[in-house]
């Protein structure tokens, strides 16, 4: 990673390598069985990385599509210049349907209401919608049940004939795919098929069928079909500690969550620390200031055991992890005001990882890297110069 000097006086910041994201990008796009191709899944402002540099990063290394979770994040993708296949699956009724098909972005379609809109919306465009029909395989989150599917595959069937739609894919999502072997993954892979069946009988010829997350895209080949749809291992992380590390699948960590102390003092012994008073200093000690809180996405669950690396050790957060900042206690080393604290990153410079606060805190990597706030800058390293 280069190394910038602080134009600046920094108090946090996030680096982003993109290197490491295209590296990942062919990793995944290698381990894709039968020539299927890559959907770069960049929803959520790329997992909190930025959408646009993580696209276009996607992009560059090979990713024949990109994923969104909603409509507006699709329609960003096009006003930052994107002109490849975009699919955006999260639609609520009454949504920009035209203003989609007129960016020439993929929709999915789940129930008969969203077919019924993406139709009319086609018609007002004046030109042909590409849907992605949904099936709930047993996730039991959104997509069409299978009671419902055989319905709304013959109206879709009906509005491709008629015109106004392309069936471009059909899909489905895991429920437990992070837990290799659970018995829920071959009854959903035996549902997709069916599915898949049941839409050729209605006279359906997609595209692209494709059903894999992360965890599916490392672990599962059966389920590649034609186009493999990871999120979270594109940025580094492992889907769960059952998977495997990210290491175990040549993937490295993109973000390096830094900040710089903001104080650095002695205190005397029976000195409580944050509020509450959660930790009281055991005796006279250091305590450095971390300008970093759950405003930056610093999970608050972290209080009293998240690890940051400070003078060369982990630490752990002493007390609460309040808005803006967190304390950690040195015990007899020393640091000064302005040195760095890594909180996550690879793990290569002997730091955390995400996946390390997320156990600290109870939760996934996702969360950790995702939810780091708007208010912390994104630092890009490896932008293409295009
Ligand atoms: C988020 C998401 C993905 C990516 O999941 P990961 O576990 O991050 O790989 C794929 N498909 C759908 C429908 C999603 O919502």
């Amino acid at each position: 990673m280069n190394d910038h000097p602080p134009a600046e006086s920094w108090r946090l910041r996030a680096d982003i390598d993109l290197d490491a994201l295209r590296a990942n990008v062919r990793a995944l796009t290698e381990r894709a069985t039968g020539g299927a191709a890559l959907m770069a899944v960049v929803k959520a402002d790329g997992y909190g990385h930025g959408l646009v540099p993580c696209a276009r990063a996607a992009r560059e290394a090979g990713a024949a599509w990109l994923g969104t979770a909603t409509p507006d994040e699709a329609l960003a993708l096009r006003a930052a210049g994107d002109t490849g296949r975009v699919l955006c699956w999260l639609w609520t009724p009454g949504g920009p349907w035209r203003r989609a098909i007129e960016a020439d972005i993929d929709v999915s379609v789940a129930a008969s209401w969203a077919l019924a809109e993406v139709t009319a919306a086609a018609r007002a465009a004046g030109r042909r919608a590409r849907v992605h029909l949904k099936a709930d395989t047993g996730l039991g989150r959104n997509g069409c049940q299978p009671a419902d599917w055989p319905d709304l595959v013959a109206a879709a069937r009906a509005a491709e004939a008629a015109g106004a739609i392309r069936v471009t894919g059909m899909w489905s999502h895991f429920a437990c795919a992070d837990e290799p072997g659970h018995p829920s993954i071959a009854l959903q892979q035996r549902a997709f098929d069916e599915a898949l069946a049941t839409a050729a009988r209605a006279g359906l010829d997609p595209e692209v069928r494709h059903f894999a997350n992360s965890p599916a895209t490392l672990t599962l080949p059966a389920a590649h079909y034609d186009l493999v749809r990871p999120g979270v291992a594109l940025y580094g992380l492992s889907p769960s500690p059952e998977t495997g590390t990210p290491a175990d699948f040549g993937l490295r960590p993109v973000m390096t969550l830094r900040a710089w102390l903001a104080s650095v003092k002695r205190v005397p012994g029976g000195h409580g620390v944050s509020y509450g008073h959660h930790y009281v200093t055991p005796g006279e000690t250091t305590l450095a200031l971390v300008p970093a809180g759950y405003a930056d996405g610093v999970p608050r669950h972290a209080s009293g055991c998240g690890p940051v690396l400070v003078a060369g050790k982990w630490r752990t957060v002493a007390g609460r992890v309040a808005m803006d900042q967190f304390v950690v206690d040195l015990g007899g080393d020393s640091a000064a005001a302005g040195d760095e604290a890594v909180l996550f990153g690879p793990g290569d410079r002997g730091e955390p990882t995400a996946e390390d606060w997320a156990r600290a805190a109870g939760t996934i990597g996702y969360e950790i890297v995702t939810r780091v706030g708007h208010r912390v800058p994104r630092i890009y390293h490896g932008e293409s110069a295009s």
